[in-house]
This record gives structure tokens, C-alpha cells and sequence, in this order.
């Protein structure tokens, strides 16, 4: 490829509403346009990016036995229904209507396709385990796209899914992928971590996040410092606070706490640290009145609760829905709550007693409440959002919390798509059984920012080769002198026949532009061809992640370029 001719113009100037470093640098290095909020084009160069990526995902997915196909991006809304997603993805999923008045829906995810897909063709456990995948345009509502690729409303996708008799094949098939994901990664030159994740809206048990190490991610990993614990906070479970052994049960009492209507206050006015506060937050799963305890210092983690009700939607209390249960907002207490509530707590309320908790009326609050006598629990479970310092699961030792980008995540469906969708086969004994499901999802242009995150410096974007848009750029300094032309010219087409993705940057323009550019675009390897060197007999070779510059002679000009480029990570 020669530069004259590439449809790419790099910008000088950092665009206005990009905030990270890979929007930024995607942007001026011309790889992607926005078209619209979370749209883009991919120009020729990001799309070289993009290919590298695939490639490397195609290989490792046909390496680990899985088959490719493609399916489409227009769905019939009916079987998300029947998965209760349609539902459960709320306003993310992107819905529309044909010109019968048919819904349909734009794929962010296909287990509702190829389920019934693969029980269609696939009817007898001797067509067992089979695993597929397809590499897509995935979409979602995003309320409020941002960082360019991390979070746009349009992404590339490589989703696989895996098709077996029972768990067993299920944990072998979806052990196959991990490998290959860790592989991928690998390869892609990713600092990547695999942590236990939360299944979110997929649902299912079982499920790894792999995340790309980066300051700016907005996915949070919980790690031990001891080495025994990594896990998405979402769904990071701290261990529970030692129970407070028998202490005196005091009477519950009705203390007038006036204007004390947040933990804070609360715990000012009565001189009672907030670790004795009952909070009580209040939710709605699909009409059920849910109470969820946590001591007042903690916050609820909403995903576990979202977990807990899934595939039913759960959203907190409006101001509107107290007053509906003869609630009072800001004062609410377990003893007072409907009886149909159904109240979870957290393993630290076991654990604790005289509660400090709303009385349910304003500015009244009550002491001494405790569970078994003053109020019930249905249910204990993980509640508590994990934070920095709480003691690991395993060790007991303060964790820290990182921050990263998912660009992985892969689960053990088990039969929870297969049940709603009938999706079966006939086992060996002539009997019905739902397949046993893993998905495999990994995002493409996520990779790509993701890449950008943890390569870039001052001048630009800095390419692991393997996912570089070419390897190699032939930089001609100077287009007047007919030697150094014809030296670039021949440098050019000998790393051509030698196979290597080479650019020569043959522009009419200043040597220190096209230098700037060079390092912008973040080419892995540079030749720098120019008048004074070409004289002398040599070329500069530049190393992008290091900078580091030698010289070639001429003639073996080729040959140097190859060995540096061996030598670049
Ligand atoms: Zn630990």
C-alpha cells in the first residue's frame, strides 16, 4: 500500500468529545469516523486492525473445534420473548417493526437463534457436542454511548455457542474455550487478567471475565494481593464480618431522630457508628415487594439482586411506590414492611444484632431491633457491593481494586436458554433432554481500544505486530533526490515479495510529517529512506515501542527490516 493513495488524513488536533486515550488516537491516527453517537466507520486502517483481529480469533476457534457460521442481525422479537429478554434487556435492546407490524429486534447476543438452530438439524445425542460461532455486528441502546469503541451502540463481536449432552461435556467444551481465549489474548498482545464475573443479563451459572488491564476501564476487578482471589466486584463476594457472639439483646426502642434521614445523620446524632445501621433498600421484581438488609456503612449490590430475581426485572423503589406499600421513604424498618415482602439480607445481618433501623414513621427511628424477634428474614445471601481493604474470601487479607476493560466473557449456560426455547435432542435411552449450553463472547472493536489503552505514548498509538494495520512503514524522507526514490521504491517491493505488510509512505509531504504520522498511526517497524543517508550507503530502522534507531547499509536494508521485526513485540 502506498500512503499517497490510503484513505486516511490524521488530525493534528485532539477531537472535542473524546475523552480516553483510544477514542482520541482512533480517531486522529484515521482509523475510524463517527457517523453518529456510538456509530463509526472503520477506515482502511482500522479495518486491517480489525481483520488482524479476526484472524487471530478465526484460527484459535478453528483450532479448538469450533465451526463458523453467520447469523443474521435482524431477530424475531418472539423467542427473546420467550427467554423473557425481551423484557429483561429493558431499553438496551434496539427494537423495531416491519412493514406487517412483525417486532423484531437487533442482535446484541444470539442464543435465542441458534438454539433452535442447532436442536433443528442436530436431534440425536450422537450429533453431540458441537460448538459454533460467527463474527457479527452486535448491537445495543447504549443511554449514553462514550469512549468511542468501549462503549458504542455498534460493535463487532465474536460469539460462540457450545452444545452438549450434559454438564460434564459442557465443562469440557467451555474448558476448551477458556484455553483458546487466553490464547487469543495472548496473541493479541492484551495484559489481561480471567476473573469470576457476574452473569448479568446473560444469566446461567458459571462465567469468566477476561479483562484488559487499563486505567480507564470502567469494569472493576477485585484481586488479593496474596494471589488467591481475582473477581469482577459485581460479583465479589467479601467475607462476612466475624459474628458478634452474645451480646445482650436491648428492647426496641422508638427514638425521635429528627431530620435524620440519611445514614450519616443518623449515626451523628445518635453516636452509633453506621456499621449498626440496618439500611433497608427497597426494590420491585416484577411486581414482588422486595427488602433487601445490609449494614448501614455497605452499599447493595444491585447485580447480585438482579441475579438473584433473573429473568425478572428489578428496580428500585420510586417515591410513589412507598407511599403505595405505606411506606416512609428514608425511615423504613423490617418490622414494618408489608407481609408479602419478601425481605433478603445479607450474611452480616446474621452476624450482628441490636439494630439501629427506621420506625417507619418520619424523624422516628428505632434501636435494638433484632431479627427472630422484631422482624423476620426471608432469605440471607450475598448483598454487600465489595469494597478496597474488605478481607479476601479465601485469606482474609485487605484486597485492592483494579480497573480494566472486558473483552471477554464466556459462561455455562447449562439449560437455561435451551428450556425456554424447547431446544432438545434425543439422549441414547430414547429419551427428550434440553441441551446443555456454554456461550463465548468476545468483542472485537473492544479489543482494538482496548489494544490502544495499553499501547500508546506522547506521539501515539504503539501496535503489538500482530495487530498492527501494516508491520512496516517505508518512510521516503525527501521525494527530490532520484536516489533515495529509487531506493525506497526497490527497500518497498523487496519486503513485498518477502511477505511482509508493508506501507511506503511516498507523500508529498514534509519528511517531519510523515514522521509524526508514522508514529501516530504506530507502524511496529520504520525504514527511513533519505538523501543524506542513501549517499552514505544506509537507512535508519526505528523501533516504534522503544524508539530505539540503528542503521542498515543498503543493500541489506531488507534483510535488517526483517530482523527487527522478528525482534518487536
Ligand atoms: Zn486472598
Amino acid at each position: 500500500m502506498r500512503a499517497s493513495q490510503l484513505f486516511a488524513r490524521t488530525l493534528r488536533e485532539v477531537p472535542a468529545d473524546a475523552e480516553v486515550p483510544s477514542h482520541v488516537l482512533l480517531l486522529r491516527g484515521a482509523f475510524i469516523r463517527p457517523l453518529m453517537s456510538g456509530v463509526f466507520t472503520a477506515l482502511p486502517l482500522g479495518l486491517r486492525v480489525m481483520r488482524r483481529i479476526e484472524g487471530i480469533i478465526r484460527e484459535e476457534m478453528d483450532a479448538s473445534g469450533a465451526q463458523e457460521i453467520r447469523m443474521p442481525i435482524v431477530l424475531p422479537a418472539e423467542s427473546w420473548k420467550a427467554t423473557g429478554r425481551y423484557e429483561a434487556y429493558g431499553e438496551t435492546l434496539f427494537k423495531l417493526t416491519d412493514r406487517h407490524g412483525r417486532e423484531m429486534v437487533l442482535g446484541p447476543t444470539h442464543e435465542e437463534v441458534v438454539a433452535p438452530l442447532v436442536a433443528g438439524d442436530f436431534t440425536s445425542y450422537r450429533d453431540l457436542p458441537v460448538t459454533l460461532y460467527q463474527i457479527e455486528w452486535k448491537y445495543r441502546d447504549e443511554f449514553r454511548p462514550r469512549f468511542g469503541l468501549l462503549r458504542g451502540r455498534e460493535f463487532l463481536m465474536k460469539d460462540a455457542y457450545s452444545f452438549d449432552r450434559d454438564e460434564e461435556g459442557l465443562h469440557v467444551s467451555y474448558g476448551a474455550m477458556k484455553d483458546a481465549y487466553g490464547r487469543i489474548f495472548d496473541r493479541c498482545g492484551l495484559d489481561h487478567v480471567v476473573v469470576e464475573a457476574d452473569p448479568g443479563t446473560i444469566g446461567g451459572g458459571i462465567n469468566h471475565e477476561f479483562m484488559a488491564v487499563a486505567g480507564v476501564g470502567e469494569d472493576l476487578y477485585v484481586v488479593c494481593p496474596k494471589g488467591d482471589y481475582l473477581a469482577d466486584t459485581e460479583a465479589a463476594m467479601p467475607r462476612p464480618p466475624e459474628p458478634i457472639g452474645d451480646v445482650e439483646l436491648e428492647p426496641m426502642v422508638d427514638v425521635h431522630t429528627p431530620g435524620a434521614a440519611t445514614i450519616e445523620l443518623l449515626a451523628e446524632q445518635l453516636g452509633r457508628p453506621a456499621s449498626q445501621m440496618l439500611k433497608l433498600v427497597m426494590f420491585d421484581a416484577g411486581g414482588t415487594v422486595a427488602a433487601a438488609l445490609v449494614p448501614g456503612d455497605r452499599e447493595v449490590n444491585e447485580a447480585k439482586l438482579e441475579r438473584r430475581f433473573f429473568p425478572t426485572v428489578v428496580r428500585r423503589f420510586e417515591d410513589a411506590d412507598f407511599a403505595t406499600h405505606g411506606l416512609v421513604k428514608g425511615y423504613a424498618g423490617p418490622h414494618g414492611l408489608p407481609k408479602e415482602a419478601l425481605v433478603l439480607a445479607d450474611h452480616a445481618i446474621a452476624g450482628g444484632a441490636n439494630w439501629v433501623t427506621g420506625a417507619n414513621a418520619v424523624d422516628h427511628h428505632v434501636t435494638g431491633a433484632n431479627v427472630g424477634r422484631d422482624f423476620e428474614v426471608d432469605e440471607y445471601t450475598d448483598l454487600v457491593q465489595i469494597v478496597e481493604g474488605d478481607p479476601c474470601p479465601n485469606c482474609g487479607a485487605p484486597v485492592r481494586i483494579e480497573r480494566s476493560i472486558v473483552v471477554g466473557h464466556i459462561f455455562e449456560l447449562g439449560t437455561k436458554y435451551s428450556a425456554p426455547l424447547k431446544a432438545t435432542f434425543i439422549e441414547e435411552d430414547g429419551t427428550e433432554r434440553l441441551f446443555q449450553m456454554g456461550c463465548y463472547g468476545i468483542g472485537i472493536s473492544r479489543i482494538m481500544a482496548a489494544v490502544v489503552e495499553q499501547g500508546h505514548d506522547e506521539q501515539g498509538i504503539v501496535w503489538p505486530k500482530a495487530v498492527a494495520p501494516f508491520q512496516v512503514a517505508v518512510i521516503l524522507a525527501t521525494k527530490d533526490d532520484a536516489r533515495a526514490v529509487e531506493e525506497a521504491e526497490r527497500i518497498y517491493a523487496e519486503l513485498l515479495e518477502r511477505g511482509v505488510d508493508v506501507l511506503l509512505d511516498d507523500r508529498d509531504e514534509r519528511a517531519g510529517v510523515k514522521f509524526a504520522d508514522a508514529d501516530l498511526i504506530g507502524y511496529p517497524v520504520q525504514v527511513v529512506v533519505g538523501k543524506r543517508g542513501v549517499g552514505g550507503g544506509t537507512v535508519d530502522l526505528k523501533l516504534r515501542t522503544t524508539g530505539e534507531r540503528s542503521q542498515a547499509p543498503l543493500d541489506g536494508a531488507a534483510r535488517a527490516t526483517l530482523d527487527l521485526l522478528a525482534a518487536a513485540p
